[in-house]
């Protein structure tokens, strides 16, 4: 029943690290009225090479009427990242924990890493980086499937201060390139290539297209270093020739004989033959508090996309105490994180956040439905994973398959479900809930974003009574609040925009290298607020419930993209003179692309033309943001002023004819005229 409130089983909410609402308000209301001494408290957990001076510790200035935007945490404090993650653990005794089990696309393709190693690698290679020129500061771009090399490239940055930019591997050579040569990154790490599922990416190849792309913009990027990932897989699928060794500690016998994998001599070089020459040690470089730690890209609504800059203390601090409470992790527990770390979920809580508490997670390659479509199901039962975070889009995916492959495997020991990425519906929460919970487990719907950094509207396990689809009440130090389209606060029940009236610990500082869009995107629509582009409502408990976004950013199996810039795509063809994109509700991925395009005069629509665009999205964004309908539209219902009227198009993807007003359009009849060409 979706209307009904689930609260937390009472075993969990006795053993919890917040037990109860009464507890979570109190905290709450600390964070907010004391943040100096809550986040204080916190932040002697972790190791600051100099202390950061009180009168320092937090200002922000969030109103573009008093000036520039600024975001500061634990200003003059100094500390290292890496350090924190990986020498603490080993130094307080968790050297042979495992810090990461790592599972192949092929269930016989696995193995871990303990910290102990885990620091060893990351030093070595943080010399190989250093060996290669890079220093403080310095941008390092990585495009690399779900293995291990990937956090120990991320944590190898760190050690040096270099700033890295992880470019999610299902992205084209086209996106690689655009975001390499945004940062102008210096080396690029990458694999030769993975498998997910029975396909074989060649992501060397991509690579090899982009940096042709980039040099040819007049940006050079100096090194390429290449895991040689696919020669060490143990079922190679009879495609790939090489060793049968796995994970991070096998040595692959890779070289530039590596089928199918392209080669420049002067620039690449392989990731296990620079590794062998390493030194295991590199003392770690001490930055400052608010000294970048990575870019992230996510879509911008004008198409370009937004290299999302954080910092280092805020970040940490707010990575680790979001990841300890919201999943309630404790000692012995296995964690498992479904997200590629290409995303910011896969940054803040498959690398940083549990880290940061020295927790054991699972690192997974593969995709939900290979060998067979319960891959999730036994990957939890082999590890005996306790906390299980995943999307909604891969759960409404699974639940198609009914609960029967679910009781195929033993699921007892979960204890924490997690979702993100995009509004859970009640039907898939309540399936998560019965059929891999077993109704024992809480569920955390957790609302953020590659800009909030980690979790800022989410329940807590052993406190939050649950209702499904609502992502409930604000985590600590976060304040929202629902604007009306004047910008006036709306108290009590109401849906509005979703703002947040000031900043916590993890919070985005800037958009890399261009602050002013920074402060256009987030800060101009309300002055005083961070806008985050979603619409909620809050109903008369209290309790928060994300819609979705309000402005021209679409949300596919839980990747966010911009009309805008799947319309440039389509538009760049010599058959098409316009186009518009908009969702329409998908039954698996939440939302897919239903486009609408006018070709050129003398041209004609045709099958092929629509199959020649859905490929060019494909080729030039990513699989995932492939087209589900490309719709002929010999005219789009405009305003006078020549507005496109995206309300009527969502209407046409849907067959829905309630079109409402269309007094504004410049020609009403484009509308009959659309719905006869439906597809
Ligand atoms: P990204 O920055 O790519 O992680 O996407 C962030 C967007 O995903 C948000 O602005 C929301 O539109 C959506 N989103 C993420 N998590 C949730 C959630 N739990 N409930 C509703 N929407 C979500």
């Amino acid at each position: 029943m979706a209307d009904r409130i689930y609260n937390p089983n009472p075993e969990l909410a006795k053993k919890a690290h917040c037990k109860s609402m009464q507890q979570y308000k109190t905290m709450h209301e600390k964070s907010i009225e004391y943040p100096e001494a809550f986040w204080g408290e916190i932040a002697k957990e972790f190791y600051w090479e100099t202390a950061t001076s009180n009168d320092k510790f937090f200002s922000y200035n969030f109103d573009l009427n008093q000036g520039d935007i600024y975001i500061k945490w634990m200003e003059g404090a100094t500390t290292n990242l890496s350090f924190n993650l990986l020498d603490k653990n080993v130094k307080c005794g968790n050297g042979e924990k495992i810090a990461f089990y790592w599972e192949g696309n092929d269930p016989d393709d696995y193995s871990k890493l303990t910290y102990k190693k885990l620091l060893q690698e990351t030093c070595m290679f943080a010399n190989v980086l250093k060996s290669k020129g890079v220093q403080k500061g310095d941008r390092v771009a990585i495009y690399m499937p779900m293995i291990l090399e990937l956090p120990i490239a991320m944590l190898a940055c760190t050690r040096i201060g270099a700033v890295h930019s992880v470019v999610f591997g299902g992205y084209s050579s086209d996106s690689l390139a655009e975001r390499i040569m945004d940062c102008k990154a210096k080396v690029l790490i990458t694999a030769d290539g993975v498998f997910r599922g029975e396909k074989l990416l060649l992501l060397k190849n991509i690579c090899d297209d982009a940096l042709t792309k980039v040099k040819a913009h007049g940006h050079e990027v100096e090194c390429c270093v290449v895991v040689g990932h696919l020669r060490r897989l143990a079922n190679p699928h009879g495609k790939i020739t090489g060793e049968t060794k796995n994970g991070v500690n096998g040595t692959s016998n890779g070289g530039s004989s590596e089928p199918n994998v392209s080669w420049d001599d002067d620039r690449d070089c392989w990731w296990h033959e620079e590794m062998e020459e390493a030194e295991p040690s590199c003392y770690p470089v001490w930055v400052a508090a608010e000294d970048p730690l990575f870019i992230l890209y996510t879509s911008g609504s004008t198409g370009k996309p937004k290299g999302v800059l954080h910092t280092t203390a805020g970040y940490l601090i707010y990575a680790a105490t979001t990841f300890k409470y919201v999943f309630d992790y404790k000692p012995g527990d296995v964690y498992w994180c479904t997200a590629d770390i290409g995303w910011i979920t896969g940054h803040t809580y498959v690398v940083y956040g549990p880290l940061a508490n020295g927790a054991t997670s699972v690192i997974f390659e593969g995709t939900p439905f290979y060998p067979h479509n319960d891959r999730y199901w036994s990957v939890i039962d082999k590890y005996k994973v306790n906390q299980f975070y995943t999307a909604p889009t891969a759960i409404r995916s699974l639940m198609k398959f009914g609960d029967e492959l679910v009781k195929k495997h033993d699921l007892s020991t979960l204890k924490v479900l997690g979702s993100v990425g995009e509004p859970i519906n009640s039907e898939a929460w309540l399936w998560f809930y019965n059929h891999v919970g077993h109704g024992k487990c809480s569920i955390a719907d957790t609302f953020w974003q590659t800009e909030t950094g980690g979790h800022v509207i989410t329940p807590l396990p052993g406190a939050t009574p649950m209702k499904p689809g609502s992502a409930t009440f604000p985590f600590f130090g976060v304040l929202p609040e629902l604007l009306d389209e004047d910008g006036r606060v709306i108290e009590g029940e109401g849906e509005g925009y979703l703002v947040f009236r000031r900043p916590w610990p993890g919070m985005m500082r800037s958009l890399y290298g261009n602050h002013d869009r920074f402060q256009t995107t987030y800060f101009d629509r309300f002055h005083g607020f961070y806008c985050t582009g979603d619409g909620a409502r809050r109903d008369a408990d209290g309790y928060l419930w994300v819609t979705g976004r309000i402005d021209d950013m679409l949300n596919v199996s839980g990747h966010l993209m911009s009309t805008a810039e799947v319309e440039s795509v389509l538009t760049e063809h010599s058959d098409v003179a316009e186009a518009a994109v908009v969702s329409k509700p998908h039954p698996v991925k939440g939302q897919c692309l239903y486009c609408f395009v006018t070709p050129n005069e003398g041209r004609i629509f045709s099958k092929q033309l629509s199959d020649e665009l859905k490929r060019k999205v494909r080729e030039k964004i990513g699989p995932f943001a492939q087209p589900d309908v490309i719709q002929h539209a010999p005219g789009l219902p405009k305003t006078r002023s020549g507005k496109i009227m995206r309300r009527i198009l969502r209407k046409i993807a849907i067959g829905d004819k309630n079109v409402g007003d269309v007094s504004t359009l410049a020609d009403e009849a484009v509308v009959d005229v659309l719905f006869q060409l439906r597809p």
